[in-house]
């Protein structure tokens, strides 16, 4: 028997279920999300239908199986535990011209219930040749690649032109999220940071347009301006444009400056937050942010300028008075001149430190030191960008030995 699959719009339809054990119970939920109109004809009802008929979802016929339940009906299940009652119902509706699906007896039965999942916007039926266990397999690897991208089901139908703000994480491509994969998977366009998780640009098809930021000059005001031109132009051509980034968009990662300019010019803008760096590299070194009865903050700086440079909002003397974590991003150049200057608002030389470098990547190194010997530690060790540094006393509860 080769089944015709349908997908059936039964909004506001009489849909009849006879039966309220638990087959009927599998069944009714997704009658429902479809909208169908459910009358449950049976004796008893499980729990669950009767939480169903209490909330108002469904109707119930609190006895046996009539042919005049099937008055009006667009479809039916029959799903009792006694064969002969299946057979009146799936008899009664045959006569009507009503498909019915059968609990006992698919060969019997005038429908079959594929195995169904959602995701992605798509529905997925599968139907196995009447092995559940299969179809309900196949089904389950259909969605599990829908979900985390490596099925590449690009939806051009609901597709919207506009730029979405993609947080990759701190590189490693497994520590990208499900949403953020997804926007990468269905991108006309993606523009990349170079910090972004770049392994997963290689999975992009090949009629994806791909611009590498990384190729542009770096910091300069004048490229964030060739990057907002850009994306928004993108955008106003009506391509779905993923700005894609490392950690979060917006924890140092010029975000809102895109964001401000796609609203400037009209572009619907949409961000998926990522993984950030502060959090996730310390975390991978075995290091805690916080801890309790060790520290009660955790404070993210930036470390691109160097303390008492004209252009910094960073008042170094207070948060040398801070007692909880810092975390220290772009600081690798300037280490020592803001460790001069914990030490000289008063953060004590032993304080521990520690340089976590190239987090999620093979590459990933920690350099151990103090706030005394930060500056010649990571001379010894040749540290380069990027990397995270970590101050204070978590980092002596995650390395005791060190210190
Ligand atoms: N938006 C990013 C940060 C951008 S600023 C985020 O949320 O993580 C760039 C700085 O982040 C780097 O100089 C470094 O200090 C830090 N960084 C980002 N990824 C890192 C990684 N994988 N390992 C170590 N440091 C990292």
């Amino acid at each position: 028997m080769t089944p015709y699959p349908s997908g059936l719009i039964l909004t506001g339809r009489r849909v009849v279920v006879v039966g309220g054990g638990q087959v009927a119970q599998r069944r009714v939920p997704a009658l429902l999300a479809a909208g169908a109109d459910v009358t449950v004809v049976s004796p008893h009802l499980t729990p669950a239908l009767e939480g169903l008929l209490g909330a108002g979802e469904i109707a119930w016929e609190a006895r046996g199986f009539q042919e005049s339940d099937l008055d009006q009906a667009w479809y039916v299940v029959a799903a009792t535990r006694d064969r002969a009652v299946n057979e009146a119902v799936s008899a009664a509706a045959e006569q009507r011209r009503i498909f019915c699906v059968r609990s006992d007896d698919a060969l019997a039965a005038t429908a079959w219930t594929p195995a169904v999942g959602r995701e992605a916007g798509v529905t997925v039926a599968v139907l196995g040749n009447r092995d559940p266990r299969r179809s309900a397999a196949v089904r389950d690897a259909i969605l599990a690649e829908l979900r985390d991208g490596s099925l590449v089901a690009r939806h051009h139908r609901d597709r919207v032109a506009g730029v979405t703000l993609v947080g990759g994480g701190p590189g490693d491509p497994s520590l990208v999220t499900v949403a953020g994969r997804r926007a990468l998977m269905e991108a006309d366009v993606v523009v990349a940071d170079r910090l972004a998780p770049r392994e997963l640009l290689s999975e992009l098809s090949a009629d994806v347009e791909l611009i590498d930021v990384a190729k542009l000059p770096r910091g300069s005001a004048a490229s964030q301006e060739a990057i907002n031109s850009l994306i928004v132009a993108r955008a106003l051509e009506g391509k779905s444009v993923v700005r894609f980034k490392g950690g979060d968009s917006f924890v140092f990662g010029r975000g809102y400056e895109e964001v401000l300019a796609c609203r400037a010019a009209g572009v619907p803008v949409t961000v998926v937050p990522g993984l950030t760096s502060p959090v996730s590299v310390p975390g991978l070194a075995g290091i805690p942010v916080t801890h309790r009865g060790i520290a009660h903050e955790f404070t993210v700086i930036s470390g691109h300028l160097p303390p008492g440079h004209p252009d910094s909002l960073t008042s170094w003397p207070a948060v040398a008075g801070l007692a909880g974590t810092l975390v220290l991003l772009m600081a690798v150049e300037n280490a020592p001149a803001i460790a001069a200057a914990l030490l000289t608002g008063g953060r004590p030389p032993a304080t521990p430190v520690a340089v976590v470098r190239d987090g999620s990547m093979p590459t990933q190194q920690t350099v151990l030191a103090t706030l005394g010997t930060l500056a010649d530690r990571l001379a010894e060790e040749a540290v380069r960008p990027p990397a995270i540094i970590v101050v204070g006393e978590v980092v002596r509860i995650a390395f005791p030995e060190a210190f």
